[in-house]
């Protein structure tokens, strides 16, 4: 069986999972969140099937940001994260590309973050950046 056909977001776009759709167009869809963080967390896929952002063509990507904001205003939620997790060492568990849209009604529900930051290294940062940007 191929990737594609084995894919629980594939099945849930074309219509043979359930799902509760919130929006669809000609390559986009997004649902609700089956195990949800906080009420309505939300999940908005490109139809194109790809498991990592980096997998996705720009058109497709282009159009998601305004259905994640047209789902986070709808929601209601005045504090909310907007997720996109790639490989299993960064939480993901679904290999089909999905944004999440996740309220943050309170300190317990909704996502929990460790933001483990170091200290500034100013000569790291020059010489990383030189590297980034000459693969650019
Ligand atoms: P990840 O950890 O890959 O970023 O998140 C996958 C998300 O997909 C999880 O929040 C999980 O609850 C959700 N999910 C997994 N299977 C299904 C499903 O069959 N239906 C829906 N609506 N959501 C799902
Ligand atoms: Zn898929």
């Amino acid at each position: 069986m191929s990737k594609m056909a084995a894919c629980i977001f594939c099945k849930i776009v074309k219509g043979d999972i359930p799902s509760f759709k919130l929006f669809e167009s000609e390559r986009i869809f997004a649902f609700l969140d089956i195990q949800p963080l906080s009420k309505g967390h939300a999940l908005v896929v490109p139809k194109h099937h790809g498991s990592k952002l980096t997998d996705i063509p720009d058109d497709a990507l282009a159009e998601i940001l305004p259905v994640v904001k047209k789902i986070a205003a709808a929601s209601g939620a005045e504090n909310y994260n907007v997720l996109q997790n790639n490989g299993r060492l960064a939480h993901q568990e679904v290999d089909h590309v999905h944004f999440h849209m996740i309220p943050k009604p309170n300190e317990t529900e909704g996502l929990g973050i460790g933001w483990p930051a170091t200290p500034t290294d100013m000569e790291a940062l020059k010489k990383l950046h030189a590297d980034i940007k000459a693969k650019m």
